[in-house]
């Protein structure tokens, strides 16, 4: 699954997807955002009131909060005390068989286009077209085929799949700990070594957090991997053609570091 954010659909970078997608044995799929323009905002006017769905969240609840004019329990179940928080619904068909016939000419027929609306938090940046309408819109296109059966064709999961995308930004943002956020030459090349190097360490770090870390540590980020585990006063010994971890017993992480070891000494070697 290919993510990307903001309004990042141009034609090269569809018509790359889609050719990607189309390999014989691979399955590809993309989320990428889109603009919200002219005809996305007249698609999105003549959504039926009944055809917005529920989002949910990572856990796959769906995201309420309390409305403004809602009763002093805040645990009530009064249907009026609450709002629910966001909202899908697909503009294929309205911006394809329109009136004004296929607004999505010349894009691969496979393309699906998405709007997810929520209410804005107070003091957001609105456009004349959210403030008027009082929700704010995000939109993406996906190649999702509107066959898929079961929860991973429904609105609510193309959704959520699409906002993995915050975890990718976060990921960028986290980069600038380990290299990216400063270059160290004038010259290309040496620069070039330097971001592999630095990506090379952000890809290690994030198989780390997944196959030997749990708890705090598999969600910690790379400032405090680095004090916790990475800092740590270990040696990895050889003799009697075992490896073994020598660790400071004091160390308050050493329990975590001797069992992610252990998990990395299990896993199945590569051939
Ligand atoms: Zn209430």
């Amino acid at each position: 699954m290919i993510t990307c954010d903001g309004a990042g659909a141009s034609h090269d970078l569809i018509a790359r997807l889609d050719k990607l997608a189309a390999r014989p044995g691979h399955q590809l799929i993309y989320s990428v955002g889109w603009e919200l323009g002219a005809r996305e905002r007249a698609a999105i006017s003549a959504v039926p009131a009944g055809a917005w769905q529920i989002a949910v969240d990572a856990r796959g609840e769906i995201r309420e909060r309390r409305a403004d004019q809602a009763c002093a329990d805040r645990g009530c179940g009064h249907r009026r005390c609450w709002i629910e928080e966001a909202h899908v619904a697909e503009l294929t068909s309205l911006l394809r068989e329109g009136p004004r016939g296929d607004q999505l000419d010349g894009w691969p027929a496979k393309m699906r286009v998405f709007a997810r609306r929520e209410r804005p938090h107070p003091g957001a940046q609105l456009t004349l077209f959210e403030a008027e309408d009082g929700w704010r819109y995000s939109l993406w296109v996906t190649n999702r085929p509107a066959t898929t059966r079961g929860w991973l064709g429904q609105n609510a999961y193309i959704d959520a799949a699409h906002r993995v995308q915050a975890r990718v930004e976060d990921a960028i943002r986290t980069g600038k700990d380990t290299g990216l956020g400063h270059f160290p030459s004038f010259d290309f090349q040496v620069n070039a070594a330097w971001l592999t190097a630095a990506m090379i360490a952000a890809i290690l770090l994030a198989w780390l957090k997944l196959l030997a870390l749990d708890g705090d540590l598999a969600r910690a980020e790379p400032k405090t991997l680095r004090y916790r585990v990475l800092h740590a006063a270990a040696r990895l010994v050889r003799g009697g053609r075992r490896r073994r971890l020598k660790i400071q017993a004091s160390w308050p992480w050493a329990d975590a570091i001797t069992a992610a070891w252990q998990r990395i000494d299990a896993l199945p070697q590569a051939p």
